[in-house]
């Protein structure tokens, strides 16, 4: 499909109003619209997926707790009552600093959307340090399609034990290895334990699920380093208790299809047999990040991030908002609060600016606290001075993180599959299937013009149009 290229006047929309461009639908790009509703702005809010996706519940995805759709409503449906925001499916490719232009693509139509105001919010993906090659057989956790293939290669890996008959393979097929002792990892690895100790007790009548072997890995020194030494102790006992097995100063050297080699903090290299690895360490920023860096000087660093100014801009263009994961700004965290926070200050920069009111003062990050849940029941919570652990945490874990799950709908949803999960023993997502598991790969098998046809068909090669969409409202 091809669209004839317009011109666009850069600068001031057809309605007269102020143009303002969000670059992805996360944490920090959705809250900063939510936070231009009544702005005499028009937004256009350009993301590679339809959806919002609650990241910090992905495992719960993985593990067969919630559905997809649970944690991720559609984009268009939570700002459907913005009227002065249009939602836009499209990967970004390019940000002309100079031009003020943003082109996206999608299935080979090539859309340029000028701006007068522009908020990056494009996040980070998996970091391998270097070692991409692990991806193929140890998927990272950070989107849906990340999500489904880990569920389908963990239910499936029971199937396969059940129908095994060699024991060195059982053991094989039974032993799930996570990598990265931060939140995502811990979280991860404790729900597994439940799923194969409570979930999947009497459901096989050759194996037995609860010998299944879970394994944590990190080759740093201690569990959840961010919440201090109590809680990450407390984290690691409570982590035992379930049946993980946590090995510090352990780093994954190599993965293969069969499992890992792991060298130990006095340099013994070991191999951990394992049919199922996931990849819960390292994070990179959006490549984005490193091309707003090449066009305004700003630092770019190591894990891609780009130095912004205290008031989240970059060097030299005040109209260029960047917010979230990509941002590095007084060594703040990747978490949802700062994306959150980032995005309505971006938000709020703009309608002062468009009201010819004088700047605020620079951004000020309110850490609200960080959590992890370990297993049902049990959770570590540290909110400034106060550390909570056990039933407490947990129960603070459950309050918040259902205040921050977008949509009536999907909390109503979320409650009774907690329900079914925590009261209970059952999962009601342990759908897995064949495409869920084999479709990343075979999509790089294809090779890189495939990359998109999960949305519909091969790219194709189109001429750039500029978006001229008419506004019905203004
Ligand atoms: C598994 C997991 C668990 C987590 N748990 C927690 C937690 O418990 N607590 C917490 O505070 N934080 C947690 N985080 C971190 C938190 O989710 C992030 O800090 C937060 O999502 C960052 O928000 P963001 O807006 O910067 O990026 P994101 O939320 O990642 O959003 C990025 C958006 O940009 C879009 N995008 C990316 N590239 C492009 C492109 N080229 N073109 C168009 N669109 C693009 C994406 O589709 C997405 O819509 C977790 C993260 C993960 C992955």
């Amino acid at each position: 499909m091809t669209t004839s290229p317009v011109t666009d006047p850069v600068g001031i929309s057809s309605s007269g109003r102020p143009r303002v461009v969000i670059v992805g639908s996360g944490f920090g790009g959705l809250f900063a619209a939510q936070a231009l509703r009544h702005a005499p702005v028009d937004v256009t809010l350009v993301a590679k997926t339809g959806q919002h996706l609650f990241q910090p519940l992905l495992y719960q995805v993985a593990t067969g707790i919630l559905s997809e759709g649970e944690i991720a409503p559609p984009t268009r449906e939570v700002l459907r009552r913005n009227r002065n925001t249009r939602v836009v499916l499209g990967e970004v490719t390019d940000i002309d600093l100079a031009a003020r232009t943003v082109t996206s693509t999608i299935l080979g139509r090539t859309t340029v959307h000028p701006y007068d105001e522009l908020i990056v919010a494009a996040g980070a993906g998996q970091s391998y340090f270097g070692n991409d090659r692990f991806a193929e057989f140890a998927p990272g956790m950070k989107s849906i399609d990340d999500a489904l293939e880990l569920r389908g290669r963990i239910f499936g890996a029971f199937e396969l034990a059940e129908l095994a008959t060699d024991p060195a393979e059982i053991d094989r097929l039974l032993t799930f290895v996570v990598v990265g002792a931060g939140p995502t990892g811990v979280e991860m690895a404790g729900q597994i334990a439940e799923l194969a100790h409570r979930t999947l007790r009497r459901d096989f009548r050759t194996i037995d699920p609860t010998q299944a072997r879970v394994v944590l890995l990190d080759a740093a020194p201690a569990v959840l380093p961010s919440f201090g030494e109590k809680l990450g102790d407390r984290a690691r006992r409570q982590l035992n208790e379930i049946g993980v097995e946590v090995q510090l100063g352990a780093m994954v050297t190599d993965v293969d299809a069969d499992g890992l080699e792991v060298k130990d903090a006095d340099g013994q290299i070991r191999r951990l047999q394992a049919a199922t690895k996931i990849w819960a360490a390292g994070v990179q920023a959006s490549p984005l990040g490193r091309l707003l860096g090449e066009q305004s000087g700003a630092e770019v660093d190591r894990a891609g991030r780009v130095s912004v100014l205290p008031d989240l801009t970059l060097p030299g263009h005040p109209e260029v908002h960047v917010v979230g994961d990509m941002i590095s700004l007084d060594r703040l965290p990747g978490v949802a609060q700062v994306a959150i926070q980032g995005g309505r200050y971006a938000a709020e920069a703009i309608e002062r600016r468009t009201a010819g009111k004088a700047p605020q003062g620079p951004f000020r990050y309110r850490d609200k606290g960080s959590m992890a849940t370990i297993s049902r029941f049990s959770a570590v919570a540290d909110i400034g001075k106060l550390k909570f652990e056990g039933f407490t945490a947990w129960v603070l874990w459950l309050v918040v993180h259902l205040m921050y799950i977008v949509g009536f709908k999907s909390r109503v949803t979320t409650v009774l599959h907690w329900l079914v999960s925590f009261l209970g023993r059952g999962r009601a997502e342990r759908v897995a299937t064949v495409q869920q598991v084999y479709g990343r790969l075979a999509l790089e098998k294809l090779g890189p013009e495939f990359a998109v046809s999960k949305t519909g068909g091969p790219k194709e090669e189109a001429a750039p149009a500029t978006d001229v969409t008419e506004r019905k409202s203004a």
